[in-house]
């Protein structure tokens, strides 16, 4: 590991001025310093923002603030999010483990960066997210976790975070403070597409700090769920998940938000299959169908071609049940 120096922000302002400075911010830890000691990362200074906003608390319209500092396991025991947004909960519990839930912080997990061997296999093996331009060895080489969707000839890595996928299936807002001041921009759009600069993850500013996550009111969220398709049943990235709320009135689709993980660079938000459910009945022909538009444009490789079909199925399969469990308390 590199030498670094640490300290800690008094608050948001004492953090934003260490990052102007170039320092990088410090949540629970449990990826960034991971990158550290393999040394693809080497911050010469380290500020710790976990002693800042940690509170969960109700917005006037009836939705949800959560403070950046907020610990995964915090969050997803929260009567009001187990209760109004299941989803949520049960994404985060299908990732990490107990210890890491509990160190994770929600800013953190959202910057949390990809699994690809490759890519922390700095010794060996080419990487255009590590060093612009130097090749991407997944491509050719072991690529059963990689992306399906929206990936490019540089850079086929996916996003790793369970919690975000359902973030965005909710319309989650990120608010953010910088040296320009504060400003809110949707989940969906803090993460990039890998393009042509995969090195270049999210739209964040130089020195740009997550301060709190909002979920809007979504009535309907309270029928939904998450389905975290995996090689081993705990302590393991998805191969495909699905994030997904449903409402149905006189047996036809009158709401819906569908999140995929597992299956692009960032959490990818299937709004043509929402658009394509809207109105028809609420049967597994319809489900199907939906899928099968989500995923027309799907790009596999050798390894990863299965995960089309996964997709669909674990689409399927979770709208079904929301159907099934529709109206129920
Ligand atoms: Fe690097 Fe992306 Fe290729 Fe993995 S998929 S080796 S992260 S460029």
């Amino acid at each position: 590991m590199t030498p670094f120096r640490y300290s800690r922000a008094a608050d948001a302002a004492d953090a934003l001025r260490e990052g102007a400075a170039g320092a990088r911010y410090l949540g629970g830890g449990t990826n960034l310093v991971d990158l550290m000691r393999e040394t693809i990362e080497r911050p010469a200074v380290l500020v710790d923002v976990t002693g800042l906003d940690a509170g969960i608390s109700d917005n006037e319209d009836g939705g949800l603030r959560i403070g950046a500092a907020v610990r995964n396991s915090a969050l997803a025991a929260d009567r009001r999010v187990r209760s109004g947004y299941p989803l949520l909960t049960r994404a985060i519990v299908a990732g990490a483990s107990a210890q890491i839930r509990n160190m994770a912080t929600v800013g953190g997990n959202l910057l949390q960066r990809t699994r690809c061997t490759y890519f922390y296999d700095n010794q060996g093996s080419a990487c255009n997210k590590r060093i612009p331009r130097q090749g991407c060895d997944a491509r050719g080489g072991f690529h059963r976790y990689h992306a399906i969707l929206g990936a490019s000839e540089q850079c086929i890595a996916t996003h790793p975070s369970d919690m975000a996928v359902a973030l965005a299936a909710l319309g989650a807002i990120v608010h953010l403070q910088g040296r320009g001041g504060e400003r809110s921009i949707p989940l969906t759009d803090l993460h990039r597409l890998p393009g042509a600069r995969p090195d270049v993850e999210t739209l964040l500013e130089p020195g740009e700090l997550i301060t709190a996550i909002e979920l809007p009111p979504l009535p309907f969220a309270r029928n939904s769920t998450y389905r975290k398709v995996r090689d081993r049943s705990s302590y393991a990235f998805a191969l495909i998940s699905v994030a997904a709320a449903l409402e149905i009135e006189d047996g036809r689709v009158a709401g819906v938000r569908l999140a995929l993980g597992g299956v692009a660079h960032k959490p990818w938000r299937a709004a043509k299959a929402e658009a394509a459910l809207i109105g028809q009945t609420a049967t597994e022909d319809s489900f199907r169908a939906a899928a099968d538009v989500e995923l027309a444009d799907a790009v596999p490789l050798p390894l990863n071609a299965f995960k089309i079909e996964l997709a669909k199925r674990t689409i399927a399969v979770v709208l079904r049940e929301l159907a099934a469990s529709e109206g129920r308390p």
